[in-house]
């Protein structure tokens, strides 16, 4: 009879065991989650703000590896609700770079205070970026492409600011930001 007491007491404090691990492992959780969140460009190993070389991928690895409305801008050429980027009234010094890849796009000296709802720059690193002609929507257009990895970042207009009387109508979505050191 003692026996099998004591082995009820032992089972019942393995399981108490477990159910504390169980607890803690869960209380874990949401910390590594938001670590996660937060080095977003860990998980893409084609991002790197130093690396040259073209990147050319199917867009079905580009979909595993970009955020889904990343991915919709870049990949599939969409466009962000005019007035809703986080860059479109921000006015912080320093450099932008392709969200997909980390190719160097634009100064943020070129940056201008424009009212289309898209943030707006009137030059653009010659090395960053490319040029197609975009007949879509009724509409005729050049749209801006990542120099290094084809990702769509806007358009360019001909309604600029001096020196350059151009404008560059881009996605706050397809940008990174850094801040000047
Ligand atoms: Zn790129």
């Amino acid at each position: 009879m003692l026996k099998k007491h004591s082995m009820k007491v032992s089972l019942g404090c393995v399981i108490s065991c477990l159910m504390f691990a169980f607890s803690c492992t869960k209380v874990n959780q949401p910390l590594s989650k938001k670590n996660m969140d937060n080095q977003e460009n860990l998980h893409n190993p084609h991002y790197s703000r130093t690396d040259k070389n073209i990147v050319h991928l199917p867009n079905t690895v580009w979909k595993r590896i970009l955020k889904p409305e990343l991915y919709h801008i870049a990949r599939e050429a969409g466009t962000e609700m005019p007035f809703t980027g986080k860059y479109n009234e921000f006015d912080e010094k320093g450099d932008y770079y392709c969200a997909s890849c980390g190719n160097h796009l634009f100064k943020s000296t070129a940056k201008f205070a424009s009212s289309c709802g898209w943030p707006s720059f009137f030059e653009a690193d010659k090395n960053g970026v490319k040029y197609r002609k975009d007949i879509s929507h009724g509409m005729d257009r050049i749209e801006v492409l990542c120099k290094r990895c084809d990702a769509h970042l806007g358009h360019v207009f001909n309604d600029g600011p001096p020196p350059t009387g151009v404008r560059f109508c881009m996605n706050s979505i397809s940008l990174d930001f850094e801040p000047e050191k």
